[in-house]
């Protein structure tokens, strides 16, 4: 068990693209295990990429909405459609705010044994993929609000 220090606010890997992982092999196993430590350390967390925890590789860990998935590489190959969410981050605590994602994605992967999945989902977990793989690009949700609500500072 290795729980790693969330990042936040303005920490400058926050806006860093990580790198794509060459091989699913035993370290990529134990960030990925180190990243499911952290998430799990958390209050409220539903997922974190791998920058978050200070690691600037192409991983993703999730626990939400009865999906509990450790990926490597992620890949967002199809979206459609368009909702209104409400976001957080587990790296800009209290700040919760309005965004437009697809209502739809197909995300492909590899999982913790190095091989392919993919995953076609909607609503929140559409939103969760979303979120996760715009930090691998160094993107936050922050810049994507249009409205916040229920700041808490
Ligand atoms: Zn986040």
């Amino acid at each position: 068990m290795a729980v790693r220090k969330i990042r936040t606010g303005n920490d400058p890997i926050l806006k860093k693209k990580c790198k794509t992982v060459p091989e699913v092999d035993d370290k990529a196993r134990q960030q990925l295990d180190d990243l499911m430590d952290t998430l799990h350390s958390s209050d409220n967390g539903a997922a974190l990429a791998a920058n978050q925890a200070g690691i600037l590789r192409r991983m993703i860990v999730i626990d939400y909405e009865g999906y509990y998935l450790k990926l490597v590489n992620p890949v967002i190959v199809e979206s459609s459609g368009s909702q209104e969410c409400v976001e957080g981050c587990l790296s800009f605590p209290n700040r919760f705010g309005k965004t437009i994602r697809p209502a739809r994605v197909k995300v492909e992967a590899l999982d913790e044994n190095g091989h392919e999945v993919s995953y076609t989902v909607v609503g929140e977990m559409a939103k969760c993929f979303c979120h996760e793989i715009d930090h691998l690009d160094g993107e936050v949700f922050i810049d994507k609000v249009y409205e916040y609500v229920g700041i808490d500072e």
